[in-house]
Parts: C-alpha cells; structure tokens; sequence
C-alpha cells in the first residue's frame, strides 16, 4: 500500500484536500483484524487538513458499502456509508517545558503513542491519513447491524434460522398464551 502520510508543516495556509480511494486503504487493516465484512462499493474518503493555531483542522466525508454479518442471524446485511468528520489534532509534545527537549519527546511519542494520528519522522509532524480513513469507517459502521429490521434471528435451541420458517422446538413448546388458555378450558370442564 502507498504511504499515506502527509506532512502537516508543509500544507499550504489554506489547507489542503486529499482524496483517498485506494482498496487496501481499508482491506489491509481488515485483514490484519480478522474482520468479517467485506466492501460491496468502493469506499471513498475526502479529506481536507487545515492549519490553525496549535494544530489542523481535519475534516471530511466516508462514502461507500459494507456487508457485516446480522447480529442476529449472522446473514449478510448491507450497511451504507456516508459519513462526515470534524476533528482537531493538536500540535503533539509543544508546551513550553517540552520545547527544549523536542527530539526526547518526539521519539517516545513514536514508541507509543496510543491515539497516534500524528507520528514524526525527522522531526517533522505527519498525519497518517490512512489510519483516519480506517478510524471512520469503524465510527460509521452499525452497531448492531440487521439484514432487516423484523430479522427473527436463530432459535436459540436448535440455531435453525427462524427467517426461513419455523423449527421443530418452536412447535413443540407451542405459544405460551395458548398453553394458557388450554388451562382455563381444562379447569371450565
Ligand atoms: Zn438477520
Ligand atoms: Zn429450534
């Protein structure tokens, strides 16, 4: 996959605005994550990195489908995306007790930052734009999605999938309010 830093001290005043629609964008990170969903349209991400005071503006639009399995039966279920971002990353490791000690800090936040949209490399702050693009889409995804919204999901019994009909427990338990009015017809008699 392409490198998808960018350096944040070389922007222009106004900003900059990225398009990013490469597959593996997505599909790496998919992988290495084990998830089980797929990309069913391209995905696509525009966004525009803005210096301001302290830090960048980050702004930008995810469009594109998934399928992720139902949570309740575990067939496909399409969810589309079409999501908008507004974040503000602050200029890392630049209060003044820090500034003498620049080079230190710069190094450690490479070792193990943990929210690490910024990392440097030779000192120079860069903005890992494919890392964004991969947060966004797990923002947007639902959180528990649905082939469709009546889904009956699987029989808890047997795991039969109760959208395609009824299963053999379902019939024997029968409903529980007949089973009811069964009694009162007993006790009449
Ligand atoms: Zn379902
Ligand atoms: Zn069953």
């Amino acid at each position: 996959m392409q490198n998808y830093r960018i350096s944040l001290n070389d922007l222009p005043p106004e900003g900059k605005e990225f398009t990013l629609d490469e597959a593996a964008i997505w599909q790496e990170p998919m992988e290495e994550f084990r998830l089980d969903f797929r990309v069913s349209k391209p995905l696509c991400a525009r966004i525009l990195v803005l210096p301001m005071d302290g830090g960048w503006l980050v702004r930008g639009t995810l469009e594109g489908e998934v399928v992720l399995p139902c949570s309740r039966c575990a067939e496909d279920s399409v969810a589309a995306i079409a999501a908008r971002f507004e974040d503000f990353e602050s200029m890392p490791g630049m209060s003044d007790d820090e500034a003498e000690n620049d080079d230190i800090v710069a190094a450690g936040e490479m070792e193990d930052s943990t929210d690490g949209r910024i990392v440097f490399e030779r000192n120079s702050p860069m903005l890992d734009l494919a890392a964004i693009c991969w947060e966004e889409l797990m923002l947007a995804l639902p959180v528990t999605p649905l082939c469709r919204n009546d889904c009956k999901g699987l029989c808890a019994g047997c795991g039969v999938n109760l959208n395609e009909g009824m299963c053999a427990c379902t019939e024997e338990e029968g409903d529980p309010r007949m089973a009811a009015l069964r009694g009162l017809t007993l006790h009449k008699n």
